[in-house]
């Protein structure tokens, strides 16, 4: 009998009638054992802290619900998302635990969210007063998280206007229409370790809390890490780590380690399924603008994934893609549907795998040889994989079916 991945309803809604998954053009399988022992050691690094899978961005194009109910069954007590609209998904496709979004804008969906029992970010005035109206019209006291600018200079509120903030979030605690849940942060340079500004944003941090604390603030959870910082930086820890890149199996920078250094397994193996193996003569210009000239007469595949399925085009003539068990180039340009493999000669049927990147077991690049080819990192890579390749969820539980 053989082993056939299942694919979730999620999946095949898109696959049609096909369950072959072998005779896809191409698939994302995504490893959710491999995501539950990550999270088993991410909490196991993170020593009492509670764990936050950070699930945004379709679980950085993981997919979000069955990474999300896999990391719960691994003892993530938390998820994350960036939007509302991502957090509300989560709760319509079911999924319990604490909820927490931060990226909003004005007139965002507070009401939903609060009715949807999600916890939300604040990081200033005018996100205070939309988020007290919305709790006052459900009757029901908003969650909301206070977020420190400690010196990111992204989102967060500066140190000179927490004191404001402070006091306007505690005045509607005492109103009855919100709880303050949480006091947090971010991190500008976790992974780069003794970087000053670690420290200097976790004592900007403590200040913050304590005066938060001293006003009345009754956490129930101060956090900051991120990946990074939960592999890194122990003092950074608190009650709560969110953890996005390491869940999935990807070492926050190649400078702190490899996934293996830390115990982690990638989640993601992209494979498409060659098209076209032909020979051409010595001499043949390959792909778009011709970058590439055959140097003697050979054979080429042609993989039929390009841009459009987030194949970066800077990785043009210089990524590596697994073919016949030997790791080939791609010839010329990455187009927006395909790209081209000088096989060398090599006798490759069509329909035989080309492995984009994976954990490395059949000897697969990495996302993170990708990211080194096309200039830029493993989260980008794994996240800008398009919604025309099929996430392939393999060792679901039987509840996810
Ligand atoms: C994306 C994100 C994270 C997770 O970061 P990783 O480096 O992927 O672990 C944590 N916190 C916030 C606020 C984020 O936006």
């Amino acid at each position: 009998m053989t082993c056939r991945p299942r694919v979730l309803p999620y999946a095949s809604e898109r696959l049609g009638a096909m369950n072959e998954t072998a005779s896809l053009r191409a698939r994302a399988e995504i490893d959710l054992d491999a995501l539950r022992a990550n999270v088993r050691a991410l909490r196991a690094r993170a020593g009492g802290a509670q764990l936050m899978a950070v699930v945004k961005s379709d679980a950085y194009g993981h997919g979000a619900v069955p990474c999300a109910r896999a990391a719960l069954e691994a003892g993530a007590t938390w998820l994350g998302t960036a939007t509302p609209q991502e957090a509300l998904a989560l709760r319509e496709a079911g999924l319990g635990g604490r909820v927490m979004c931060w990226l909003w804008t004005p007139g965002g969906p507070w009401r939903e969210a609060i009715e949807a029992d999600i916890d939300v970010s604040v990081s200033g005035m005018w996100a205070l007063r939309e988020v007290v109206a919305a709790a006052t019209e459900a009757g029901i006291p908003a969650r909301i998280q206070l977020k420190a600018d400690t010196g990111l200079g992204r989102n967060g509120c500066q140190p000179a206007d927490w004191p404001e903030l402070v006091a306007a979030a505690r005045g509607a605690e005492d109103a009855g229409t919100v709880r303050i849940t949480g006091l947090w942060s971010h991190f500008a340079c976790a992974d780069e370790p003794g970087h000053p500004s670690i420290a200097a944003q976790l004592a900007v941090f403590r200040d913050m809390v304590a005066h938060a604390e001293k006003e009345g603030v009754d956490p129930e959870v101060r956090h900051m890490a991120n990946s990074p910082a939960t592999l890194t930086i122990p003092e950074a820890h608190f009650d709560l780590v969110r953890t996005g890149i390491a869940m999935y199996g990807i070492s926050p920078s190649p400078e702190l380690g490899t996934p293996a250094d830390f115990g982690l397994r990638p989640v993601m193996t992209l494979v498409a399924s060659i098209a076209l193996v032909k020979q051409v003569p010595a001499g043949h210009g390959i792909s778009y603008g011709h970058h590439y000239t055959t140097s003697a007469e050979t054979t080429l595949g042609l993989v039929p994934v390009g841009y459009a399925d987030g194949i970066p085009r800077h990785a043009s003539g210089r990524a590596p893609v697994l073919v016949g068990g030997v790791t080939r180039r791609i010839a010329g340009r990455v187009a927006m549907d395909q790209f081209v493999v000088d096989l060398d000669g090599d006798e490759i049927e069509a329909g035989s795998e080309a492995v984009l990147f994976g954990p490395g077991d059949r000897g697969e690049p990495s996302a993170e040889d990708w990211a080194q080819a096309a200039d830029t990192i493993a989260y980008e890579i794994v996240t800008r994989i398009g919604t025309r390749v099929p996430r392939v969820h393999l060792h679901a539980t039987p509840a996810e079916s």
